[in-house]
């Protein structure tokens, strides 16, 4: 196990510095375009992929750094460029994500690549699971996934809601319900291969915030695919259910849901994006305090200033820390016994709203206004308490761990 440490390693340090020069020298100046124009800023993704931070092999890398710090500290660069940009460059990690947890290897190895297409031909791909009536209630999904076992094929149908790259992507991971006897523990997720029959994108969300970034409805209408789609197989899948129905049998011994423990280990990335956004806000803030003169002075020379900008450095390197240590576990197989993924991801999106906010009070009127990066900082700072689990939900969460309660 790798010790936990506060220091990146030389490799990591170069790492961060290029991610850094990127988000600066591309990012950073496309930002306010995409904004307006509320489109996948494709010319930027295919410049990641020329140099190969969109890329399979790079976000493999980060995501098995042993420390644990690969993939914060690559998300915090990235999202102080940009977070709609970023997230348009990182979404498809997410679907990348649901295979590598649950797929085989022979799925990981087919499917992957399709998702990230190569530097002449990029391409996106979108998971799938949140639906109108089923958002921070996962075990109220409705997509219904039922076996032809004639055909050896799935055949889907539902409408999915607020996919990140939903419909323009080149392969879908969709969760589905295969059992509806059993809430949550009867859900699986299923490969939609390129151009399947039965797939569109619904309505495209005009969003408050990371407006470069695609977020759409998709339906499926009977969506056929073969049961090699059944991401790890039928037979572990028949397993699985067979266990759920035996535990609800005998009285419902409460298990951890397997897709729960991996969303949790996910949310410090969310907490990572979440302070890249935050520390942007602030330097842009503390340099306009240090140059904007007000009654004769800095306006930093006053405590009222001043102050906030203590407090929003102290939120934002508390908040890092929370997001590091939760990587850290998370890399190394240490239980959460506290919650300290929903921890690092509670913290730092709570920071990264109230920061931006402040950045705009110390920017006065021109904070205000589109001139200044702060108002866009402070829009997209908004999603981090809402997406990968509300911070209601996050509390939750944290709450039940600590008490072994089913708080409501
Ligand atoms: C821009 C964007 C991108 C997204 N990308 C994806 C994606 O790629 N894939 C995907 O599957 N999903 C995605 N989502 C969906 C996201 O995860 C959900 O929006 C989120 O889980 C909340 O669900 P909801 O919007 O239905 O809100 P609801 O669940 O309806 O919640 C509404 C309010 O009620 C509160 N609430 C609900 N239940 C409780 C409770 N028990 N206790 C206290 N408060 C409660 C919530 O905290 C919230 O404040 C995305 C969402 C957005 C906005």
């Amino acid at each position: 196990m790798a010790e936990f440490t506060m220091e990146l390693n030389d490799e990591q340090k170069e790492v961060r510095d290029w991610l850094h020069g990127f988000a600066a020298d591309v990012i950073r100046p496309a930002a306010a375009e995409w904004d307006e124009r509320e489109e996948t800023p494709w010319p930027v993704i295919q410049e990641a992929a020329k140099v190969g931070i969109y890329s399979l092999d790079f976000y493999a890398q980060q995501y098995f750094d042993p420390t644990g710090l690969g993939i914060p500290m690559a998300m915090e660069e990235l999202f102080w460029g940009d977070a709609g940009i970023a997230l348009s460059i990182v979404g498809t990690g997410l679907a990348a994500v649901g295979v590598l947890a649950n797929g085989t290897e022979e799925q990981i190895g087919t499917w992957i690549p399709q998702m990230y297409g190569d530097a002449n031909d990029v391409k996106v791909a979108a998971f799938c699971s949140s639906e109108p009536d089923a958002g921070s209630d996962v075990a109220s999904m409705r997509t219904r996934a039922v076996y032809d076992e004639a055909k050896d094929e799935w055949v889907l149908n539902g409408t999915k809601t607020w996919a990140t790259n939903g419909g323009i992507a080149n392969v879908h991971v969709v969760v589905a319900v295969v059992d509806p006897e059993l809430g949550s523990k009867g859900h699986a997720s299923f490969i939609v291969p390129p151009n399947t029959p039965g797939l569109s994108q619904g309505q495209k969300f005009k969003k408050h915030g990371i407006r470069a970034s695609h977020t759409a409805e998709v339906v499926l209408e009977n969506v056929r695919v073969p049961g090699s789609c059944l991401l790890g197989g039928k037979e572990k899948l028949d397993e699985r259910l067979a266990r759920a129905r035996e535990r609800a049998k005998s009285g419902g011994e409460r298990v951890k849901n397997a897709a729960m423990a991996t969303f949790e280990a996910s949310r410090p990335a969310v907490g990572a994006m979440a302070v890249g956004t935050a520390r942007a806000a602030y330097e842009v803030a503390l340099e306009y305090a240090s140059t904007r003169e007000q009654f004769g002075r800095p306006i930093i020379d006053n405590q009222g200033v001043a102050f906030q900008l203590a407090d929003m450095r102290t939120q934002i390197d508390a908040a890092r820390l929370l997001v590091w240590r939760a990587s850290w576990m998370a890399i190394n197989g240490k239980p959460f016994t506290a919650a300290e993924g929903s921890m690092s991801k509670l913290f730092a999106s709570e920071t990264a709203k109230k920061v931006t906010a402040q950045a705009i009070q110390i920017l006065g009127g021109n904070g205000y206004t589109r001139e200044y990066p702060v108002e866009r900082m402070h829009r997209d700072a908004a999603i981090y308490t809402i997406f990968e689990g509300t911070s209601e939900i996050q509390r939750l969460v944290i709450a039940r761990t600590l008490s072994g309660m089913q708080i409501r």
